[in-house]
């Protein structure tokens, strides 16, 4: 029998793995394929977003709470998941920015950091690793910091000389930047609701693109997961202190996201394999390596 493929997504924090990339790994586990979602921090500076749920009883437990709703969105997805341990930096605001909290993920120093990291993927043994791109897909402190975690310990956990106390060396493959929010797809969505008659929720986002940067052209891969769009919209339910169920994130009509944008997109950064770009597949080459013993 051949051997299972594994894949590792690494998140910031509990949520974010059901917004980034979740379909790609339902179709994934759909395959075959083992499934193991990291997520650094506990977002215990997380906000409620829900309405329904903003209420003094929730505030008080939130770490308890969302660690319920991640084992929830877990089953959903069908994964496996571990948490590294760290602590939610919270999103700073105000002008000047506050100092960042004591004792935080992202003050934590990358190499010290990386060490549970490389721990887990000495134990798990993933073939292929996905991540945040260096400026963490947005600018959140600890999303900038799982991306500057994953990148280290990709490139420690195969070396010997690195950690050598956390375990037997394994390098992953290959290793992806999620691509969720570029410009192209967010237009696509615009128009696939305006084109349908519809009010688009992304009207906003269109008016002000032209500040921010777009990432859309450093896409390498496009995995088919449009069958997946609704378990990924269950299990994102399931953190149901951070979304609101009748919110922005689910005013757009399945067959609406279908046609518009079927995939999810990723950017290959590392690869140990041989894999003609562009792909639709994380594991190619991967396979193939695999087939070859
Ligand atoms: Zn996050």
């Amino acid at each position: 029998m051949a051997e299972q493929l594994r894949l590792m997504a690494v998140h910031a924090h509990p949520d974010d793995e059901s917004s980034k990339g979740a379909a790609t790994m339902a179709r994934y586990v759909a395959e075959g394929a083992q499934v193991l979602v990291v997520t650094c921090t506990g977002g215990e500076r997380g906000s409620v977003l829900n309405p329904k749920l903003d209420r003094p009883d929730v505030w008080e437990n939130i770490a308890e709470i969302r660690r319920a709703e991640m084992d929830a969105a877990r089953a959903v997805l069908g994964v496996e998941q571990a948490w590294l341990g760290f602590v939610d930096s919270g999103l700073p605001e105000g002008d000047p920015l506050p100092p960042l909290p004591e004792g935080c993920f992202a003050l934590e120093p990358v190499e010290r950091a990386a060490g549970p990291l490389v721990r887990l993927i000495r134990q798990f043994r993933p073939h292929v690793m996905t991540t945040y791109d260096e400026e963490g897909g947005y600018p959140h402190p600890d999303h900038i910091m799982c991306n500057r975690v994953s990148v280290a310990a990709f490139e420690a956990a195969g070396d010997p000389q690195a950690y050598p106390e956390l375990g037997e060396p394994w390098q992953p493959l290959k290793l992806y930047y999620c691509m969720s929010f570029t410009r192209a797809r967010i237009l696509a969505l615009h128009e696939g609701m305006l084109a349908t008659g519809r009010e688009s929720p992304y009207q906003e986002w269109m008016d002000r693109w032209d500040d921010r940067p777009d990432k859309g052209d450093r896409i390498t891969t496009r995995v088919e997961c449009a069958d997946y769009f609704p378990v990924r919209d269950d299990a994102l339910r399931a953190h149901a202190t951070q979304v609101d169920p009748d919110g922005f994130w689910f005013q757009v009509p399945m067959e609406v996201q279908r046609h518009a944008w079927p995939t999810e997109d990723f950017e290959l950064v590392r690869s140990t394999v041989e894999s003609p770009l562009p792909e639709s597949d994380l594991f190619a080459g991967v396979r193939e390596w695999l087939d070859r013993g």
